[in-house]
């Protein structure tokens, strides 16, 4: 099965006091194959963080359906969800834990068991081993992304999301966090990531799928869609 399997997608949000209704997604199909590093392109308010929400089991959708490594994300939810890390935009998080013990409660809240968890070697893996025991509020900005990305991948799974990885970062950073998703790759997992920067789909995805107003607009390997921009 491919990594992500989307057939005729939809997310409506309901009106609320602060919005009116909006038609996120307008029938989205999508396939991401395994292997990939998948670039999901598209302007603010294009739906990219509404998609992958909907696959973290964040947002609930409309219609449609899911499969996430085969899973299906409403009939399927815990083997989906075992399937898949997310690492989201914001870095506010855990400041009063140590980014051990951050690590540690994300196991625990995905249910890894003791034995099988690896918190030391992913704190060595990101470069945040020395910091191993500092409070999180005492990182800097790329180090908490950073242990954002470790956050989501406790429980080892085959697809990693992540939802801009560099917006607002300084392009030194930028690279060193293009550096890792590329070392993710190289050990077998499937990438899929948001972004407006075409120059970071261009440096790092096999494929690029542009959406625009909730709809894929064009879906290709790399070459191809550059070659049409
Ligand atoms: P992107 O990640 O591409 O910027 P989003 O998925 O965040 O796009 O947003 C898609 C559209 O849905 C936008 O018009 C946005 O304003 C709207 N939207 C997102 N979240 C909500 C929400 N919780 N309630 C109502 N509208 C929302
Ligand atoms: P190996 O050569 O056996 O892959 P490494 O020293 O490269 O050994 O990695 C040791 C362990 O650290 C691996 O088993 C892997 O689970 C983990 N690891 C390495 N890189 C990363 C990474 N970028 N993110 C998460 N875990 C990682």
């Amino acid at each position: 099965s491919p990594a992500i399997e989307i057939k005729g997608l939809t997310k409506t949000y309901k009106a609320s006091r602060k919005s009116p209704a909006k038609e996120a997604l307008k029938g989205v199909d999508l396939v991401v194959p395994r292997g990939s590093i998948f670039g999901l392109l598209g302007p603010n308010g294009a739906g990219k963080s509404t998609l992958i929400n909907i696959l973290a089991g964040l947002v609930t959708k409309s219609s449609g359906s899911a499969k996430i490594c085969g899973y299906d994300i409403a009939q399927q939810t815990r083997q989906a969800r075992a399937s898949i890390g997310v690492v989201p935009q914001e870095i506010a998080m855990d400041v009063f834990f140590t980014p051990y013990q951050a690590l540690e409660l994300q196991a625990g809240y995905y249910g890894v068991p003791k034995s099988e968890r690896r918190s030391d070697e992913i704190l060595h893996a990101l470069g945040l081993f020395d910091k191993r025991d500092a409070y999180v509020r005492q990182l800097s900005g790329g180090m908490k992304r950073r242990l954002l990305i470790g956050k989501a991948l406790v429980h080892n799974p085959p697809v990693l999301i992540l939802d801009e990885p560099t917006a607002g970062v300084d392009i030194e950073l930028r690279r060193q966090l293009w550096d890792y998703v590329v070392e993710l790759h190289k050990r077998g997992t499937t990438i899929i990531l948001t972004t407006h920067y075409l120059e970071e789909a261009e440096t790092l995805c096999d494929r690029i799928a542009i959406i625009h107003q909730g709809e894929v607009v064009a879906n290709d390997d790399k070459d191809t869609m550059l070659s049409r921009l």
